[in-house]
């Protein structure tokens, strides 16, 4: 018998989705996402991102006193906000698509402590654990200068707790670092994904690495188990965490007052288009969530996923959310992009922010190298793979069909020469010197 997926075969999916056929052949795609704008029951809300902006303020003397990178902007982790026109000029040229209005990048790549978007809602969630933690024993009052828990009473405090995470990487670096930190013991479930220098970092960093070789549902699975077999462990459950949506989410207003800094308009005349490099959707969910609070509907979010391993993409388009995979569709889930190779999407967010993104764009991974490549020819920056996937976006909003539709639709095509086109840089900032040489001349091979 034919396996069936939310009763219905992989032929019926494709004969009532057509562009089902473009995404099960690998081929680069727009789809526009029919639930935008959808009114749903709201599961995050805006004062659950500002309390996060708060316990963020709390931290920053203990971030500052932790980390010294961090002491420029005394503890608070952000990204620079920074145009990048010679850019915009290499994707016209390698695509041949006029790129109107201005081409900007958000340099999650050069957050201090991880370099990579994790840098947000890993180590938010990291904070918070310690702040309950240190808050039930009375160890610790909201109003006390955080930066005491620097100390080593602290530390010892913490370390009778434990903190795991599944990950492809990333995110295992980012809690790993300030879980060490911090004090907590920390154990880091590996897919297959992750690259050796990640995993040979964390452990220099004193974290546990559990390697899988496997895929990363089947990293949090396991990591998920054993961690509810600890009552002094917290697990930080990437498919499911509503303390790492909200830590994305702060991103938004900390945008806000970039844009407005340098003088930048976002509003009904001059639109914002933002590309998320996308893998389980925690971290562009929580990006698109505070993106929304922060600029309504004059910014216009869209995902992008490697074509091996569209999940995100699949979850939203089928309704089925976490209970449909990549391989379910035929797809092998194999991708450069190992910050994206997850094979099934997390269903909290899309139920918590499904709503608010306009569409999901994929991308194929010699393309990903191409940017990278040219990021680093035209403005001197290096991104890991993943995070060269929103360089697509621009050329799929206005070089395709779907694209322009959107455009008509949302009555923008004639404001697209005052447009601001946003590629989330969402890592590399840790790439060690000689992968990052081995990534630059796979792009010369293509
Ligand atoms: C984790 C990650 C993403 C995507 O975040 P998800 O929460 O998995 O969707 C994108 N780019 C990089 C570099 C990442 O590490």
């Amino acid at each position: 018998m034919k396996k069936r997926l939310g009763g219905k075969t992989v032929e019926e999916w494709v004969a009532t989705f057509p562009i089902l056929k473009e995404i099960v052949g690998m081929r680069e795609v727009l789809w526009l996402n029919p639930g935008y704008g959808q009114a749903v029951p709201n599961l995050v809300s805006g004062s659950d991102v500002a309390d996060a902006e708060e316990r963020l303020h709390r931290f920053a003397p203990y971030i500052e006193a932790a980390f010294p990178e961090s002491r420029p902007s005394e503890g608070i982790i952000e990204s620079p906000l920074r145009e990048t026109s010679t850019m915009k000029q290499f994707l016209h040229r390698a695509s041949g698509v006029d790129i109107f209005g201005r081409l900007m990048m958000k340099a999650d790549s050069e957050l201090p402590i991880s370099g990579s978007i994790k840098a947000r809602g890993g180590l938010y969630e990291v904070l918070k654990t310690a702040e309950d933690l240190a808050v039930r024993q009375g160890l610790l009052k909201l109003s006390d200068d955080y930066s005491e828990l620097a100390n080593a009473s602290f530390k010892k405090f913490f370390s009778r707790y434990s903190i795991a995470v599944g990950s492809t990487g990333n995110l295992g670096l980012s809690i790993g670092i300030v879980g060490a930190k911090l004090g907590f013991r920390t154990t880091v479930h590996m897919s297959r994904d992750a690259q050796q220098w990640k995993k040979d970092l964390l452990r220099e960093k004193g974290a546990e690495v559990c390697e899988y070789d496997a895929d990363y549902s089947v990293a949090v699975t396991e990591g998920r188990k054993l961690a509810e077999q600890d009552p002094r462990c917290h697990f930080i459950d990437d498919e499911n965490s509503k303390d790492l949506f909200v830590g994305y989410a702060t991103a938004g207003s900390r945008l806000k007052e970039q844009f407005q800094e340098q003088g930048i308009e976002v509003d009904a005349d001059h639109p914002l288009f933002v590309y998320l490099p996308c893998g389980v959707g925690g971290g562009p969910g929580g990006v698109t969530f505070g993106l929304k609070l922060a600029f309504g509907e004059n910014v216009h979010a869209f995902f992008v996923e490697p074509t091996h391993s569209p999940s995100f993409l699949l979850g939203l388009l089928t309704g089925l959310n976490d209970q449909v995979s990549v391989q379910d569709f035929g797809l092998d889930n194999r991708t450069a992009a190992d910050g994206l190779a997850v094979p099934k999407p997390s269903a909290f967010v899309g139920r918590a922010a499904g709503h608010l993104i306009s569409g999901c764009i994929t991308v194929d991974d010699d393309r990903l190298f191409q940017f990278l490549r040219g990021l680093k020819d035209t403005e001197n920056v290096w991104v890991e793979p993943s995070a060269a996937a929103g360089l697509i976006g621009p050329q799929m909003i206005l070089g395709t069909a779907e694209g322009r539709s959107y455009l008509e639709v949302c009555r923008l095509t004639e404001k697209m020469p005052t447009a601001t086109h946003l590629f989330w840089a969402t890592g590399g900032g840790m790439v060690p010197e000689k992968i990052r040489e081995a990534y630059y001349e796979r792009a010369a091979r293509i």
